[in-house]
């Protein structure tokens, strides 16, 4: 699968603090539009969107008259506190232009790194997408402390592209694409424009000049694409100053993709597969081990048993009543729930547990079957 936004079906692009702001704090509005402009012709060819949006700090500082240049880590809080609304204001009206609905979330390292915050952000993006509204996300600013900060969107779009099962992730930078050397220094610099591996040659690169010259820097770029391609995820870094920014990338092909040799779905499911600590048991009737070799997810009636014990958002270990391996899957259900739901219809799961998280107990794109 060679990465092309024509194909894209789920696509993630981050924006940094510089394209939306000028020095002084105030947001680019007619830029706004511009890529929501974007977003809505991709919308119309049926590709999901997800903005990844920095510009609360640089926003909120001017509000409340932060000028000096190195502001200590509780005025950046209060800062992007004071500035996140009205990015997101400004977001809705420009995409409210283009007839576009929009939707805020705020994300820490903790929400995608623990299981269960993990499923609900992962449940919750793909609600909004369903509802075609395009989640906009930055990082909780204002409640994260120094050491479990991402501090930089490109990781964190790139965390959001894998629990997403984004195909494709672009950085709008200020730079069209990952060069050999430092194109400002080096004559012979050139761009890279499909990176097949993320070789010691490709980190060298990036390790050396190429800093100096892009705002977010060229490493955390990499490390972004390296979390990102193994995903399942081709990551592309574009220059973002142009008006309409992903037309035109489309267009004139000007960006550097680091491809993904997998789908994200087959990546989800060597991630789960590869699953060390299995934290329980299920065990399944005849009926429920033939769905899940038709493809099938596997719902609270197929199963006879449960053993250990599991959280909501643990693997664990799927067996047929013979004692013979299935397989692995992420459980939507803790080991009591599944022990008060096993063998019920689904329509039953609200009324025993007072809530439904799914039907499935685990859902087919969560579960990795030996073969
Ligand atoms: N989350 C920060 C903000 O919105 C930006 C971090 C970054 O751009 O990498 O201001």
């Amino acid at each position: 699968m060679t990465p092309s936004l024509n194909n894209a079906k789920r696509l993630v692009v981050k924006i940094g603090s510089l394209l939306l702001t000028d020095g002084k704090g105030q947001l680019h509005t007619p830029w706004m539009q511009a890529l929501a402009h974007d977003l809505a012709e991709l919308a119309k060819r049926g590709t999901q969107c997800i903005l990844v949006s920095s510009g609360a700090v640089a926003c909120g500082r001017a509000i409340m008259g932060l000028a000096h240049a190195d502001l200590k880590l509780h005025e950046k809080q209060a800062a992007a506190a004071c500035g996140q609304s009205q990015l997101v204001e400004a977001w809705r009206v420009a995409c409210g232009v283009h007839g576009l609905k929009v939707a805020q979330m705020l994300l820490t390292a903790d929400d995608t790194e623990q299981r269960k915050r993990y499923l609900n952000a992962r449940t919750t993006l793909e609600t909004l997408l369903a509802h075609n509204i395009i989640p906009i996300i930055n990082e909780n600013d204002s409640v994260t402390t120094q050491e479990i900060r991402y501090g930089d969107n490109d990781r964190l779009a790139a965390r959001v592209a894998a629990m997403a099962s984004a195909d494709h992730l672009v950085l709008l930078s200020d730079i069209d694409g990952f060069y050999s050397a430092n194109p400002k220094l080096d004559a012979h610099a050139k761009r890279l424009d499909m990176i097949a591996a993320i070789t010691p040659e490709i980190e060298a690169m990036a390790g050396g000049t190429l800093d100096a010259f892009s705002s977010g820097g060229m490493t955390t770029k990499l490390a972004a694409a390296k979390m990102a391609v193994a995903a399942g995820c081709h990551m592309a870094i574009a220059q973002g100053a142009h008006l309409r920014p992903l037309t035109h990338m489309m267009i004139t092909g000007e960006c550097s993709w680091f491809v993904a040799s997998q789908t994200p779905l087959n990546a989800r499911k060597l991630w789960i597969a590869g699953a060390v600590n299995v934290a329980g048991k299920i065990t399944l009737d005849e009926g429920a081990v033939a769905a899940l070799r038709a493809g099938k997810s596997l719902l609270p009636a197929g199963v006879v048993a449960v053993q250990g014990e599991f959280s909501h958002g643990d693997t664990v270990l799927m067996q047929s009543a013979t004692g013979l391996e299935l397989g692995h899957g992420i459980s939507q259900y803790s080991a009591q729930e599944t022990a008060a739901i096993l063998g019920k219809q689904s329509d039953a799961i609200e009324v025993i547990l007072g809530y439904k998280r799914a039907n499935e107990l685990i859902h087919r794109d969560d579960m990795a079957l030996k073969s």
